[in-house]
């Protein structure tokens, strides 16, 4: 069979087990498809290439789970018919789950299918499967959503109403009976000393017959009332055969469920491959390591995650394979940062002090402390002649692009070319006009711009390449590039990757607008360039744990405070009632000669249905709320040149409102701007609200964010309130991955990390001990080359594997 069609198929039938999560492969299915387009790997003519270019063009995951999973089904229907003479033979085991690396072993039984559990039949394991279970260990990694406390026993008499209780009784009667009008199922009584009981299942009327008169059985469930007696519904229940038990009577595994897979026979076959293999798993840590710790071994930790005997035992399983998730990734990320250090020097550059003193000086005002303690952590990192890694962090309006020129100075000082990568084209405009005037050029709209800084005392020349250069323009300026005739290219991401050759590139900038996780970053730097230095800059404030993990692998300089004279934007939570005042206070604004930005909500289907959701509001605001005013629309289906003119028309005055999709988030700039206006507020995360109110407030005048949510939420109405009170981007942030976690923090699953079954990216101690521990281990074995740690090495080998196999 073609490989290309069955990875497909391989990656699509787990991401329906997983339930249309968009969580089958890492970056996201539509990176997966993307590259898999690319590679050529699918046979030519395939009829999946077509399913494939059916999605939108939003992706597969602007879709929502119903569409996700009709483009599904119709796109496996597709590859199974296309492969159909190979796909008779019987579906073998597979390991294509990706599996958390912390628990993996190579045998001790746990490859082989379930179907080597006793009562598993085809018709079961294809069940499983949907669950992305195929292999004892796949079952034994699915780790309970929850536990049931079922452990003590209670007598009868001393039920109390309403609460989870279990109890051990003898079987009175049991019968099959109607309950109710349609409904038949079983009502049986039963009893201890102390008194007797009524239980029903409804449904199940086949129960009668397991349930026979004296039998013990134990019973656990929430108990009601009914008629006055206390009475079991839907009771979890088993025989009592001695004190092993699995679905009552102690702390009971609740697992995720999928149609036709009952808890019971989920827990019936964990507790039976427990108990055969569970020893099988391997211990990765040394032995001094995990007594240092105080951590449950690793087979004990798996079978206390399934079948705890205490609270206490599960807390402490969760730890010990949580902690063996985030050691991993730390060894990962520290590795790949000591591959970069040690993978290509680069040459030092250094800055005379002249120079950077005539740079200074020629700015309009003096830098921030916090900018210049940025600055000269950079520009020593330049001295070096590893390559630089650094993360160049401050909330919006902090100034990072005067500090990220002054590392752009220090490459041209040397005779060395700079690039920065922006990750939109109305971005990296900005940013090329901000560089053209801080360098001193004037003709910045030219496709190399001009500058004679004094006190750099020679000619360079600072080039904007993006998609709307004419293609002949494109081609004069990538020889130039080659040739060395231009000092800085500003430009999209897109277009950098393009195979562009340097002269001699010597830093790479990338804004990245927290887009880029990990093992992205370590693919675009490959493709920059692996001997230049690197600085990454970002808007987004990071937590704490975050920037342990996604941004593990970089230094960090943070730019904490704000140049001087800045008013913090006003912000007020408008009710829905008060709509109308909202609007007049916006007039009142422009009246006064301000200038405001309306958000649209935020529409997640699709980019199609954004777009109309904006023309819409537009409209109605030009209509029926601002008719006399000038309003100007942006939106991500607009060409870069109908962008470009709205927002020309916006910076220049001419137009009093700008109403746009969430594209202006990244980074515009108007300083006349004093209103902010978001639609549909609670859609937002509270990172992305702190970056829209971070558009307003640069100059001089008291700047406004309104937040309008017609109907929010409890939860929405708590966020909202935060953002009203907190201006620290910080809090905001810790708050927002709190709330939301990484994935919707980011607004985007393309972290870089592999998915994480135990460990949470919130858990600050545990994410510092393993950086901790992490470190220390490579301290002392760089190569984890000692026999003690080969298990370790092997796991992070298959884990860097993994992730990078999904970057290509
Ligand atoms: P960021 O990229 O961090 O959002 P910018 O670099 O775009 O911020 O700077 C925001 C604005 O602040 C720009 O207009 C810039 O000229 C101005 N600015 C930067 N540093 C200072 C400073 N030290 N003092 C006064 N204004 C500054
Ligand atoms: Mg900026």
């Amino acid at each position: 069979m073609n490989e290309g069609l069955e990875s497909f198929r391989k990656v699509l039938e787990l991401e329906r087990a997983r339930g249309y999560a968009d969580s089958a492969v890492i970056g996201g299915l539509d990176r997966f498809l993307r590259a898999l387009l690319e590679s050529d790997r699918l046979p030519p003519g395939s009829p999946v290439l077509k399913t494939i270019q059916g999605l939108p063009a939003r992706g597969y995951r602007s879709l929502r789970p119903a569409g996700r999973r009709r483009w599904l089904d119709k796109a496996l229907a597709t590859a199974s018919a296309t492969e159909a003479p190979a796909s008779k033979r019987p579906i073998r085991a597979r390991r294509s789950a990706p599996t958390p690396a912390a628990v993996r072993t190579a045998d001790g039984g746990l490859d082989t299918p379930i179907t080597s559990l006793k009562g598993v039949k085809s018709g079961l394991a294809a069940r499983f499967a949907r669950l992305g279970v195929h292999t004892i260990h796949d079952l034994l990694t699915l780790f309970p959503r929850r536990h049931n406390d079922f452990a003590r026993l209670h007598r009868i008499a001393d039920l109390v109403m309403g609460e989870e209780q279990t109890v051990k009784a003898r079987v009175w009667s049991a019968d099959d009976r109607k309950l109710g009008r349609t409904l038949r199922g079983t009502e049986a009584t039963v009893g201890d000393e102390s008194g007797m009981m009524r239980v029903v299942w409804f449904n199940q009327p086949y129960l009668a017959r397991q349930l026979r008169t004296n039998a013990e059985v134990v019973l656990s469930g929430r108990v009601s009332l009914h008629k006055g007696h206390p009475t079991f519904e839907n009771p979890e229940w088993e025989l009592w055969e001695g004190e092993d038990l699995t679905h009552t009577g102690r702390l009971v595994p609740v697992y995720p469920l999928t149609s036709g897979l009952a808890g019971r026979t989920v827990r019936r076959l964990v507790k039976q491959a427990l108990d055969a293999h569970a020893d099988a798993f391997e211990e990765a840590l040394p032995a001094s390591l995990r007594q240092r710790l105080d951590l449950l071994p690793i087979t004990q930790a798996v079978r206390q995650m399934h079948y705890p005997d205490s609270w206490e035992h599960l807390r402490l399983a969760r730890c010990r394979l949580a902690f063996d998730e985030l050691l991993l990734i730390q060894l990962a990320v520290l590795r790949r940062r000591r591959q970069w250090q040690e993978g290509g020097l680069a040459d030092p550059l250094p800055v005379a002090e002249t120079i950077l003193q005539g740079f200074l000086a020629s700015l309009p005002f003096p830098l921030t402390g916090a900018q210049e303690r940025s600055m000269n952590q950079i520009l020593a990192d330049l001295c070096q002649d590893r390559p630089m890694t650094r993360l160049l962090q401050g909330d919006v309006g902090s100034g990072k692009t005067v500090v990220a020129t002054a590392a752009v100075l220090a490459a041209i000082a040397n005779g060395r070319q700079a690039v920065m990568m922006a990750p939109t084209e109305i971005l990296a405009e900005q940013h090329h006009r901000t560089v053209c005037g801080i360098l001193g050029a004037h003709d910045s709209d030219a496709l190399a711009a001009a500058a004679q800084p004094p006190y750099l005392g020679r000619r360079l020349s600072i080039a904007l390449l993006t998609g709307s250069v004419p293609a002949a323009d494109k081609v004069r300026l990538y020889e130039a590039i080659t040739a060395g005739e231009i000092d800085v290219v500003i430009g999209t991401h897109a277009l950098i990757q393009e195979g562009l050759e340097f002269a001699r590139l010597g830093l790479t900038i990338v804004d990245e607008q927290h887009r880029f996780g990990v093992m992205q970053r370590a693919a675009l730097r490959e493709k920059a360039s692996r001997s230049a230095h690197m600085l990454v800059m970002t808007a987004t404030p990071i937590p704490r744990t975050l920037a342990l993990t996604l941004y593990g692998d970089l230094d960090i300089s943070v730019i904490d405070e704000m140049p001087p004279g800045r008013k913090p934007v006003k912000t007020l939570w408008a009710a829905p009632e008060e709509r109308e005042e909202t609007y007049d206070f916006v007039r009142r604004q422009v009246d006064q000669g301000r200038q405001a930005f309306v958000i649209c909500p935020l529409v997640e289907e699709s980019e199609a249905l954004q777009v109309r959701a904006a023309v819409q509001e537009f409209e109605r605001l030009r209509t029926e709320v601002f008719p006399d005013l000038h309003l100007e629309l942006l939106h991500g289906r607009m060409s870069a040149r109908e962008k470009e003119a709205a927002m020309r028309r916006f910076r220049e005055g001419e137009a009093d409102i700008l109403v746009s999709t969430a594209v202006v988030e990244v980074g515009i700039d108007v300083p006349n701007a004093a209103v902010m206006l978001i639609e549909g507020a609670d859609r937002f995360g509270l990172a992305q609200l702190h970056q829209f109110r971070g558009r307003v407030g640069r100059g001089a005048e008291q700047a406004y964010c309104l937040l309008l949510s017609d109907s929010p939420s409890q939860e929405a109405r708590q966020r909202l309130k935060l953002v009203e009170e907190t201006s620290d981007g910080f809090r905001l942030a810790e708050a927002d991955l709190e709330m939301r976690g990484p994935g919707e923090f980011f607004g985007t699953r393309q972290s870089g990390l592999p998915e994480l079954k135990v460990a949470r990216l919130t858990d600050v101690a545990l994410i510092e001990l393993g950086r901790r521990e992490a470190t220390a281990l490579l301290e002392s074995d760089p190569d984890l080359a000692r026999p003690e740690h080969a298990l370790l090495h092997r796991e992070v080998r298959r884990l860097e594997e993994q992730v990078t196999a999904e970057v290509h």
